[in-house]
């Protein structure tokens, strides 16, 4: 069943109804995210399932799936990252417009998962700033759609000024992204 967005708090009565900017753009983006699927192993196939017809991410706005970093907001990394793949992965991050999210679907991309060996990146988050992560080895798509809902909770709930903060670029410089 399609759920329809909840509308953010606000002052309401006949014919007009007034809340906030950020409140109003927080709905848009949430609803209306671009995820790019960076997967490279097992979890890719979960997600598969995710955007099949019984999951149906499509309920939650983020059907259009984005190849291009530029033409996405939300990056879903899902599966064992190598650390030879780190660099491309901080690439296709650092490409992307703001304001952006980051989603680690499964123990490898959280962790290294079982991988525990010289070639395997321990985490994303070595490398790029993660906003939700999602257990499991794989998860089943509906953790992966937990997370996207969390992601949602997240973007309806941030700050128009965030992005501007000077927290929020020391955090950046901390990755070595500017
Ligand atoms: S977490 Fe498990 S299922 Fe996912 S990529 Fe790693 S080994 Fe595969």
């Amino acid at each position: 069943m399609v759920k329809i967005g909840e509308k953010p708090e606000g002052v309401e009565g006949q014919g007009f109804f007034a809340t906030s900017l950020d409140k109003v753009i927080g709905l848009a983006r949430a609803n209306s995210l671009w995820p790019l699927p960076f997967a490279t192993s097992c979890c890719g196939i979960e997600f598969m399932a995710t955007m099949g017809s019984n999951y149906d991410l499509a309920r939650f706005g983020s059907e259009r799936l984005s190849f291009s970093p530029r033409q996405a907001d939300l990056l879903m990394v899902m599966g064992t990252i190598a650390k030879k793949m780190g660099p491309v992965l901080k690439q296709v991050y650092d490409q992307m417009a703001e304001p952006k999210w980051v989603l680690s679907v499964g123990a490898c991309a959280s962790s290294g998962g079982i991988f525990d060996t010289y070639s395997v990146l321990q985490g994303i988050d070595r490398i790029i700033p993660v906003d939700v992560y999602v257990p499991g080895c794989p998860p089943r798509p509906e953790q992966i759609i937990e997370g996207v809902m969390k992601i949602q909770e997240l973007v309806k709930n941030e700050s128009l000024r965030r992005r501007h903060s000077e927290e929020y670029k020391r955090m950046l410089e901390s990755y070595n992204l500017t």
